[in-house]
């Protein structure tokens, strides 16, 4: 879409996304925290199972694996509901661009 600045008419213009990248990144965190905490019981309970078919001892590594699975798919998950949020956030409250000649926000 052109878009020209109001300060200087110029027409080198970028789209600003600093809603979406703040809140991709809380989002991430947000997510990774709560991922490993749901899932940390689940995990260890797949490496109980997965110890016992084993015959050794996978139950810690299974537990740990489980919670690192959980920080990942909540993560991401997080990271994904954040950009939403941010995208809603940029398109609300934040300048949403720039000019490339005079640094202006608008
Ligand atoms: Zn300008």
């Amino acid at each position: 879409m052109p878009k020209s600045c109001p300060r200087c008419r110029s027409e080198r213009v970028i789209y600003c996304h600093y809603g979406k990248r703040v809140g991709g990144v809380i989002g991430t965190v947000a997510g990774a925290i709560s991922g490993t905490a749901t899932t940390t019981a689940s995990g260890a309970a797949a490496g109980a199972r997965f110890g016992m078919y084993a015959g050794s001892v996978a139950g810690p590594a299974g537990f740990s694996a489980g919670a690192v699975l959980g920080a990942i798919t909540g993560g991401l998950a997080g990271c994904i509901a954040g950009i939403r949020l941010g995208k809603v956030l940029d398109e609300q409250f934040f300048c949403q661009f720039r000019c490339l000649d005079c640094y202006a926000h608008f």
